[in-house]
């Protein structure tokens, strides 16, 4: 299985070299850990490096920042290739996203400061959005970034963060001017080990995608110089995030196809080595029905995902078609990936089989990178 469907015209040889490359570093250095990396609750931080030197990391950024210099479609080969190898605890996407923040909005300064270092893996990315009292609603935080001098004072704590406990650098989205809404909203880029008052809460327990670190981030007088600021002037933000969210909303779908197609590959295997009443499971016309429903449901959200990837790369996807990508693929991974715990009997229920882990990972994809009803809201306005 891959991510290409047959007659997507973007695929090259170079992806599929680059895709088999990455399988088999993925099946070398991941697969073999994530059941420890599950009970810790993060991924080794040499895991990152490994990556780095594997050179699976930043495929889009340009070749004068330590990337590839291809195109966004290689990115998304990577996430589809990490959901296939059946773990999502290593916090790549949104590494992705914060090197392409820093691509599409940073100065040459800034771009070569921080880009070769998230590209090789010497700096893990995270992004903070998201606050005790405001998810959904963005323009609600409370996290202030005040000039001082040539300096801004950051004050204020965000939670739920992906990558928190090992981030070395946290894109914060702040408040530079509270009075003016949306317009006074900005991103600070954070070296965290440069500055004081940066505090990492706790590594919170969750539900499923238990070997990545989601944190609580508290910022105390955190002082960063005026040449943190993304983008030229203050007050960007809002629509810096509206702009670089199409690329989270897709990489959702990519990753989350990719771990439906595992969790579908396993279901196959499984039911076919299982017995009941005298045959395999497989052979009941029930099991190959609902085997052929799943398939057909991922073949069809296959095309649509390899559309947008097409229209990332052209640079014309836009929020409606990111946040039906989003919406779509999260509910059908999770729909497939139910019909295949079911299909597990009692042993789909039991963390030693991978369906599980899947199942309970796919859950958040509804929640996390704007929830499933804020997709809806977004896709109702292009009506
Ligand atoms: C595992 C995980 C990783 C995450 N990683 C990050 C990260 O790296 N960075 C980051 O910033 N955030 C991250 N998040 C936060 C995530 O993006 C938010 O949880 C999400 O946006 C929802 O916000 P909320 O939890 O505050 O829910 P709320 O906004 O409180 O929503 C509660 C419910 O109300 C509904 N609702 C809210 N507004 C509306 C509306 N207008 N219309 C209809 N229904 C509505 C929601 O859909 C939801 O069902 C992560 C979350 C999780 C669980």
């Amino acid at each position: 299985m891959s991510l290409f469907t047959q007659s997507a015209a973007w695929v090259t040889t170079e992806h599929r070299i680059y895709a088999d490359m990455t399988r088999r570093f993925l099946q070398d250095n991941m697969v073999p850990h994530t059941e420890r990396w599950y009970d810790q609750g993060h991924i080794d931080r040499e895991f990152w490096n490994l990556a780095g030197e594997a050179g699976i990391m930043g495929a889009a950024v340009p070749e004068a920042y330590g990337g590839a210099g291809a195109d966004m479609s290689f990115e998304a080969v990577t996430l589809y290739e990490q959901g296939f190898a059946g773990d999502v605890s290593w916090g790549y996407a949104i590494q992705s996203i914060v090197m392409h923040y820093i691509v599409a909005y940073g100065n040459e300064e800034q771009k070569q400061a921080w880009l070769p270092k998230l590209v090789d893996g010497t700096y893990v990315g995270a992004i903070a959005m998201t606050e005790p009292g405001a998810g959904s609603d963005l323009q609600a935080i409370r996290t202030t970034a005040t000039v001082d001098g040539d300096e801004y004072v950051i004050n204020g704590s965000k939670t739920f963060i992906t990558n928190g406990q090992q981030a070395d650098l946290v894109i914060v989205v702040c408040k530079t001017d509270p009075s003016a809404g949306a317009k006074g909203t900005s991103l600070l880029v954070v070296e965290v080990d440069k500055v004081e008052g940066f505090e990492r809460g706790r590594n919170l327990k969750k539900m499923g995608m238990k070997g990545n670190d989601t944190s609580e981030l508290f910022f105390t007088d955190v002082r960063v110089p005026s040449t943190s600021l993304l983008g030229d002037v203050a007050g960007q933000g809002f629509y810096q995030l509206m702009n670089q969210l199409t690329w989270e909303r897709l990489i959702v779908g990519v990753c989350g196809i990719g771990c439906a197609d595992f969790g579908l590959q396993e279901t196959i295997r499984y039911t076919q080595e299982r017995k009941a009443f005298g045959k395999a499971v497989f052979d009941f016309q029930n099991t190959r029905f609902k085997l052929a429903e799943a398939k057909t449901k991922l073949e069809v959200t296959r095309a649509f995902i390899c559309d947008a990837i097409a229209q990332a790369d052209a640079g014309t996807l836009d929020a409606a078609t990111a946040s039906m990508v989003k919406y779509w693929s999260s509910e059908i991974q999770h729909a497939v990936l139910d019909e295949c715990v079911q299909l597990h009997g009692g042993y789909g229920y039991m963390m030693e089989y991978p369906i599980t882990r899947l199942y309970a990972d796919a859950r958040v994809q509804k929640i996390y990178a704007g929830t499933n009803e804020i997709m809806k809201e977004l896709i109702s306005r292009s009506l």
